[in-house]
């Protein structure tokens, strides 16, 4: 029960039922824990999940997470982190076409069909990746050799390396 940290989601909501705790990255499944850019080692998140009833009288869960990630840089394969303070509502639905139909009419809405048993760590873990940037870069990756080696110019140690007899 610990492990895969299951909820029944709608008696969750209609009882407006409080989980919060940190959990660690690399408890979570090889989507997180194996990600090519993030690093998951020794990175704990803070999350909070709230159920509770809309005024539509439809039941939902509130996610929230809040932690530093480290990622690899994609420009120069160093760690950076990334300040992670993410919220959302989920509303959850019995029907497939009445979620359809909800989703349509509220471009914001976050539905998710309820089924009678969900992992909190799979919710967590799609926040997470939705989270990610698409290719995390520092703003300045302060390494300039290794920003001249990307650059299209031409590298001036390469260009002095060639007026170099071959040995
Ligand atoms: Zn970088």
């Amino acid at each position: 029960m610990l492990n895969v940290n299951l909820i029944d989601p709608i008696e969750f909501a209609n009882g407006s039922m409080l989980q919060e705790g940190s959990v660690g990255l690399a408890q979570l499944d090889e989507r997180i824990a194996q990600h090519e850019f993030l690093v998951p080692a020794e990175t704990t998140l803070q999350y909070r999940l709230k159920g509770g009833v809309d005024k539509l009288q439809r039941p939902y869960l509130n996610l929230s997470l809040q932690g530093e990630l480290t990622l690899m840089c994609q420009r120069c394969l160093t760690a950076m982190s990334l300040e992670l303070d993410e919220s959302v509502r989920i509303v959850l639905f019995s029907k497939e076409d009445v979620m359809d139909e909800a989703m349509d009419s509220d471009p914001e809405l976050e539905g998710m069909l309820a089924e009678a048993e969900l992992s909190v760590w799979s919710l967590l873990e799609d926040q997470i990746i939705m989270a990610l940037p698409y290719a995390p870069r520092h703003d300045d990756c302060g390494n300039t050799d290794l920003e001249r080696v990307n650059n299209d110019k031409p590298n001036p140690f390469a260009q002095l390396a060639k007026l170099k007899p071959n040995q």
